[in-house]
């Protein structure tokens, strides 16, 4: 029998993870400039947080969620997104009545019954965000900066910040009567999901894939007609906050969010793709209003969610450190122990080293430093042992770089 992997998962072997482990040390780093700190919350939780806060009608809870009953009859659901978990962390940890704001990252598996293709897997990672307890569109301004900066260590340049605002429930009501209006006059041409999200949800229609829908709903009216003053004065000192950045956006009124609980400021990261097709990299806004829907006191809260799936495949591998390894060869066998002794130090002293662990010929052990990719490659021999001196050569130029190498200038 031949096992194979879940479908919509992956292996990542070492080739890979060197340029994850990029990706996370300089998201960890770029996150602690801005005083976020790390957060790990549970891989699964009770279903009826994710109900609550990503929202019944959404698509992740009614059609992709990983549920299960556990053999104590308890219903839960691996992670489909990240801040539904730490929202209930912060609040079951009375984290909100510490010193607010509260800004917290993680980086975590999320788990999605998808309709698997490049860029959409069943286990994807996020590098998520989240800051509470900041009202002001500074807050925003600083999380989309944040994100900007991350991209930019990655060498990535090639992207699009849309940006919108959603309003409060008070100018969403209004405008969700005229949308389902608008709807209602063309319900026949609309794609079934579309008809169902006229009547539960009227704002999700903006966010349908089916491109026929999205011809019809490019005459809809625009949201932005209907904010109310104080959502208004909001997104527009948030977009005065990023053009004084020399932060690039593009207002886009037609933007929504997948999931149920965003309020004012929207927004994603497009990327412009491989082959012309566009590419959502990070996507987030703010959710006033979910704490306390979650049974938190009332506290103003945003965050991102960046899918490193598709981030990991734009990073410049320029900027991807290499370790450099160390070959230390032996011409018999009896060396070994001085290999060993020299090999103990190297690493004592910081750096990479690999040895002859299969009594490999000495013609095979240089082919071996190549194929394993080494940089430098020491040889040590009979007179290398008694003299306790030895060479380094670089693998790459072929140079000697030192011809007394010796314990006392490791
Ligand atoms: P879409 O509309 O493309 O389905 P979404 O609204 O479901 O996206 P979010 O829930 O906002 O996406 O997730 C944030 C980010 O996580 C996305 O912008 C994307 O980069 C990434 N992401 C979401 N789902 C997947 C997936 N199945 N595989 C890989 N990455 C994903
Ligand atoms: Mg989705």
């Amino acid at each position: 029998m031949n096992y194979q992997k879940p479908k919509g998962t992956r292996d990542l072997l070492p080739a890979d993870t060197r340029v994850w482990q990029f990706l996370e040390d300089t998201g960890r780093k770029i996150a602690g400039l801005y005083n976020y700190r790390e957060i790990r919350t549970p891989t699964f939780e009770d279903v009826a947080l994710y109900k609550r806060s990503v929202g019944d009608t959404s698509d992740i809870v009614s059609k992709e969620m990983y549920e299960f009953i556990d053999k104590g009859e308890r219903h839960l659901a691996l992670r489909p997104e990240g801040t539904a978990g730490v929202v209930r962390a912060v609040v079951e940890n009375g984290m909100l009545n510490e010193a607010l704001p509260q800004k917290l990252y993680y980086f975590s598996n999320c788990f999605r019954y998808e309709n698997t293709q490049k860029g959409r897997y069943r286990e994807f990672n996020q590098f998520g965000l989240e800051c509470f307890g900041a009202s002001n569109p500074e807050a925003d301004a600083e999380l989309i900066v944040l994100i900007s900066n991350f991209l930019h260590a990655l060498g990535i340049k090639d992207y699009n910040l849309l940006l919108n605002s959603i309003g409060c429930p008070e100018c969403r009501a209004k405008y969700n009567v005229a949308l389902r209006e608008f709807a209602s006059a063309h319900l026949d041409s609309l794609c079934g999901d579309c008809k169902r999200r006229a009547n539960e949800n009227p704002l999700r229609m903006l966010d349908c894939k089916v491109e026929s829908c999205q011809n019809i709903l490019k005459d809809a009216h625009s949201i932005l007609d209907y904010l109310c003053d104080e959502c208004r004065a909001h997104f527009e000192e948030l977009q005065r906050l990023l053009n004084e950045q020399g932060v690039g956006f593009t207002v886009t009124p037609r933007l929504v969010r997948g999931l149920d609980y965003y309020t004012k400021t929207v927004f994603e990261f497009e990327h412009d793709g491989f082959d012309g097709k566009k590419l959502t990299i990070a996507a987030g806004g703010r959710y006033d209003n979910l704490v306390a829907e979650i049974g938190g006191k009332p506290c103003p809260a945003l965050g991102v969610g960046i899918g490193l799936d598709r981030v990991v495949h734009l990073v410049d591998q320029s900027l991807v450190p290499n370790t450099p390894l160390y070959y230390i060869a032996n011409t018999t066998e009896d060396v070994l122990p001085f290999v060993f002794e020299l090999a103990k130090e190297y690493r004592n002293a910081g750096y990479s080293v690999e040895t002859n662990l299969t009594a490999r010929s000495f013609k095979a052990q240089m082919k071996y430093a190549n194929t394993i990719g080494a940089k430098y490659l020491i040889v040590i021999g009979e007179n290398e042992a008694k003299t306790r001196e030895w060479q380094i050569k670089d693998l790459e130029t072929g140079e000697i770089l030192s011809s007394t190498a010796n314990f006392k200038n490791l």
